[in-house]
């Protein structure tokens, strides 16, 4: 006879489900924490962008 011992909880999904920044896509570990080189380009360009933006700023 069994007994049952799980208690009924919640499924507890990784609370760290990586997502690319820039399309939400499910990040890859070499890109990590984009999904693919292409994103992570953008966002470095993103990066660049905000740098000059702030040097033009002052
Ligand atoms: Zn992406």
């Amino acid at each position: 006879m069994e007994v049952k011992k799980n208690k009924i909880t919640k499924p507890k999904k990784h609370s760290k489900i990586a997502k690319c920044p820039i399309c939400k896509n499910k990040s890859i570990n070499e890109f990590s924490p984009f999904c693919s080189k292409k994103c992570s380009d953008l966002d470095l360009m993103k990066w660049l962008s905000d740098e000059n933006y702030i040097n033009l700023n002052e």
